[in-house]
C-alpha cells in the first residue's frame, strides 16, 4: 500500500505519472501468436512467461512508473473462449508474478507500481450486449481477489464500454480496498461521443460512465484503448464530468480502417507502425493540453513509445 500512497502524492501534485505502453500486442510484434477473438494474450503468460517479463523489463527501462500485469484477458469468463477456464487462478497469479519479478530483476521495487488489469465483460467487442450484472460481479470478484491475494498495487478497469460491467467491476474492486483507475474505450458517431469500439456503441456516454463508477476506491479516469484522433476531445467531456485526475492511453495508430471488421492480428501489426513514438508524443502534448497526468500507451505502442514520453518535457506539463 506504500506504492500507491506514493503514486497518490504524485496525482494529488498534478504531477505527470508515466504507464507503460500495450502488453498484448507486443507480445504479438515479439513474435507469439494471440488471438483477438479468444483470450488474446492471456495464454502467453503460460507458454511463453520469459517474454513477457522481458517487456515488463523494458516498460521499467524505458522509464514507466506503472507497470499492468497481462491480466486484461484472464478473468474466467474470457479465459473459458480459449478452454482454459481451469487455469484461472494460474494464470492470473503467474502474470502477476511476472510483473513483480522484473520490477525485482530492474530493482525498482521502490519505485514501480504493478497495477492488475481487469477488462470489459463478455462479450468483449460489443458494447450492444449487456451481459446480467451477477454474472459480471462474480466474474470481478474471483479475478480481483487473485490479482490482489498476488501483490498488485493496483486495480485498472480497461475497455469498458458499457456501465453495467463498469458497475461490476468497480464494485467487486472496492472489496479489495485497493485503489481503481477506471478505463474507457470511446468513439466519435454524428459528432457525439460514446462508449464504443470498432464501430459499434450502445449509446451510453462519458457522464453514463463517471456515474456508474462511483466508489471512494475510484481514484482516476482514463480514456484508453481509442483512437488517438478521438482521445483528446473525450479527454475534455471526461473533465467536464469529473474532478478526479484523468489520463490517457490510446492505441498507437489510427485504427479508423478497423472501423466495422473484427480486428486481425495483421491489422494489429499494421497499424502499430502508423504512429511512430514522435507523432504518438505529439498527442500525448495535446493530452497533457486538456489536462491528462496519466500517460501511456495501448495497442501498438511500444518501449519506444514509452521512451519517447519519458524523456520529453511532457513530464513537466501541468495539466
Ligand atoms: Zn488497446
Amino acid at each position: 500500500m506504500i506504492l500507491a500512497r506514493v503514486l497518490q502524492d504524485k496525482l494529488d501534485a498534478k504531477r505527470m505519472v508515466i504507464m507503460d505502453g500495450a502488453t498484448g500486442t507486443e507480445v504479438a510484434r515479439r513474435g507469439v501468436t494471440i488471438d483477438p477473438k479468444l483470450s488474446w494474450s492471456a495464454k502467453a503468460n503460460i507458454t511463453s512467461p520469459d517474454l513477457v517479463r522481458d517487456i515488463h523489463r523494458d516498460y521499467i527501462l524505458a522509464g514507466a512508473e506503472i507497470i499492468t500485469a497481462n491480466t486484461f484477458s484472464t478473468s474466467r469468463a474470457t479465459l473459458a473462449t480459449d478452454g482454459l477456464s481451469e487455469q484461472t487462478e494460474e494464470i492470473n497469479k503467474q502474470s502477476v508474478a511476472l510483473a513483480i519479478e522484473a520490477r525485482k530483476n530492474c530493482e525498482a521495487e521502490k519505485t514501480v507500481v504493478i497495477a492488475g488489469s481487469m477488462s470489459s465483460f463478455e462479450p468483449k467487442g460489443n458494447p450492444e450486449i449487456n451481459p446480467l450484472y451477477e454474472e459480471a460481479l462474480e466474474d470481478y470478484r474471483e479475478q480481483v481477489e487473485i490479482l490482489a491475494g498476488a501483490g498488485v498495487d493496483l486495480i485498472i478497469l480497461e475497455m469498458f464500454v458499457r456501465t453495467v460491467d463498469l458497475r461490476a467491476a468497480v464494485e467487486a474492486a472496492t472489496e479489495t480496498n485497493l485503489p481503481i483507475w477506471v478505463g474507457l474505450s470511446c468513439e466519435r458517431h454524428n459528432d457525439q461521443i460514446y462508449m464504443g469500439l470498432l464501430g459499434r456503441h450502445g449509446g451510453e456516454t462519458i457522464a453514463d460512465a463517471v456515474a456508474a463508477a462511483a466508489s471512494p476506491n475510484v481514484k482516476a479516469f482514463c480514456i484508453m484503448h481509442s483512437p488517438p484522433e478521438v482521445t483528446a476531445d473525450a479527454l475534455r467531456e471526461l473533465k467536464a464530468y469529473t474532478s478526479l485526475p484523468i489520463g490517457a492511453y490510446a492505441h498507437g495508430g489510427s485504427i479508423e480502417a478497423e472501423i466495422g471488421k473484427a480486428p486481425k492480428i495483421s491489422k494489429v501489426g499494421q497499424f502499430l507502425s502508423d504512429t511512430d513514438p514522435e507523432k504518438y508524443l505529439d498527442y500525448a502534448r495535446e493530452w497533457a493540453a486538456c489536462g491528462a497526468t496519466i500517460i501511456g500507451g495501448c495497442c501498438g505502442t511500444t518501449p519506444e513509445h514509452i521512451r519517447a514520453l519519458v524523456d520529453s518535457n511532457i513530464i513537466d506539463t501541468r495539466g
